[in-house]
């Protein structure tokens, strides 16, 4: 263990460093009380062995500070005080302030040797719930994550969009921000499906998946709605600039080539439909995807492979062009 030795008197301190280093620990020592705190900042101590009279900090002060910097921490830290005979009826109150154990001066040494047995103990049975506390954390991180990742893409999923959903639009409501969403669909793929198999199906998701991420911005999210159908959220972005971004991204499902047969392309696309909510404007999250989605049929409708954006009574076509892409 490592322990920290809080002792005024030179002669005392001495004794109890070359019993304790004899014991086979580590020690670090401090003359006073404030050397003892400040040491306790820096030094990771398993126990503090310390003086219950000292210049500065005294011992059931030190304790106090001890305990109630453990209490933001994973740590415990387990104290001996120091004491004469004619002390100890303080005893009850050096306790209280935290100390888990006395010792009496003068010091005898097996004394000393029962009591970090003991300290031991309780600390390794502390350092044991503190790392199994770490392992739940951590798990319930993993938890958290998977619970919010769709198995198949790796994207974020339905329940991690409808979160983000929430905050932005509860964000964009208090600061007045707009933004926009886009409901990607896969064109023709039942199709697709039926011609290739339902691996090769979900190979395609995969792809047009990872595509979607890696073209979109670092401050746009793409969500696995369901089934083969995507859905991009853009902060701050209006009606054109996210219609210009939602091109870029067919545009790179397009030029990944993958055949189908059965499209109207003779590769693999998307349709999308772009909605956006404006600063200040009273529109719900539902009403806002509704119209995403009416854009989207409009852009099934229009041919596919096509983006289209949702104007209050009316619908703006985007035709994505194939040619940069060399087919
Ligand atoms: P459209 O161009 O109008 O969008 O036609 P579509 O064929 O793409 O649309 P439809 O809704 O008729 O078919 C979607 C298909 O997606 C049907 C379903 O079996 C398939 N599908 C949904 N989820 C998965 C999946 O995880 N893996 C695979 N391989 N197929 C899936
Ligand atoms: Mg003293
Ligand atoms: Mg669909
Ligand atoms: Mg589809």
């Amino acid at each position: 263990m490592r322990i920290l030795i809080a002792e005024d008197d030179t002669v005392s301190r001495l004794i109890l460093q070359k019993c304790v280093v004899k014991l086979g620990h580590d020690c670090v020592v401090a003359k006073d009380g404030d050397e003892a705190w400040a040491k306790c900042q820096t030094e990771q101590v398993d126990v503090v062995i310390s003086d219950w009279m000292m210049p500065g900090l005294d011992g059931p002060e030190l304790c106090r500070r001890i305990r109630k910097q453990e209490s933001d921490q994973d740590r415990y830290v387990y104290i001996i005080l120091l004491t004469s005979l004619e002390g100890r009826q303080h005893f009850l109150g050096g306790m209280q302030a935290g100390a888990d154990d006395y010792l009496l001066k003068p010091m005898d040494k097996e004394d000393l040797q029962v009591r970090l047995v003991s300290a031991e103990r309780v600390t390794s049975l502390h350092r044991h719930l503190a790392d199994q506390k770490a392992e739940l954390e951590r798990l319930n991180a993993q938890l958290y994550e998977e619970g919010r990742t769709d198995a198949l893409t790796r994207l974020r999923n339905r329940l991690s969009m409808q979160e983000d959903l929430r905050n932005l639009h509860d964000q964009s409501r208090r600061y007045g921000r707009g933004y926009a969403a886009a409901l990607c669909d896969i064109d023709r793929y039942k199709i697709y499906n039926d011609r290739y198999g339902h691996q090769a199906g979900d190979d395609v998701l995969r792809k047009v998946a990872h595509s979607l991420a890696t073209v979109s911005r670092a401050s746009d999210t793409v969500y696995r709605y369901g089934g083969e159908e995507f859905l991009v959220l853009l902060p701050e972005q209006d009606l054109a600039t996210a219609g210009r971004a939602m091109q870029r991204l067919s545009q790179a499902v397009a030029e990944l080539c993958i055949p189908h047969e059965g499209s109207e392309k003779g590769i693999v696309t998307i349709s999308v439909g772009v909605a956006a909510l404006q600063p200040r404007e009273p529109k719900s999250i539902d009403a806002l995807i509704k119209e995403a989605d009416l854009a989207l049929y409009h852009a099934k409708e229009s041919g596919r492979n096509c983006v289209v954006l949702h104007h209050e009574g009316q619908n703006a076509l985007y035709q994505v062009t194939t040619e940069r892409a060399g087919v």
